[in-house]
């Protein structure tokens, strides 16, 4: 069994919300899938942003920030969870009512 997701790590963009997946990297910006944020150049900014402002750059140089998921949680059981959680709080709702 592979355990791959279990160090699987995202990050975003404190700009405009772009996360960045490790497991796709970012193609047009040269980053082939699989590489790690780590290992992006210095010179790569946010994808998103920089197609939004090709003419004011500075906006795209916002700091990428760490939003490491839980680490005893695949990205699957994080959403299974919010779902679960989301349809949790629905009927509580409707209970209240
Ligand atoms: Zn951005």
């Amino acid at each position: 069994m592979a355990t791959e997701t279990e160090t699987k790590q995202l990050w975003v963009c404190t700009s405009c919300g772009f996360v960045y997946d490790p497991d796709e990297g970012d193609p047009d910006g040269g980053i082939p899938p699989g590489t790690p944020f780590t290992e992006i150049p210095d010179t790569w900014f946010c994808p998103v942003c920089g197609a939004r402002s090709e003419r004011a750059r500075t906006t795209c140089h916002a700091p990428m920030r760490h939003i490491k998921g839980w680490t005893w949680l695949d990205n699957d059981g994080v959403n299974l969870a919010a779902t679960v959680l989301g349809g949790g709080l629905g009927m509580l709702g409707s209970l209240i009512k």
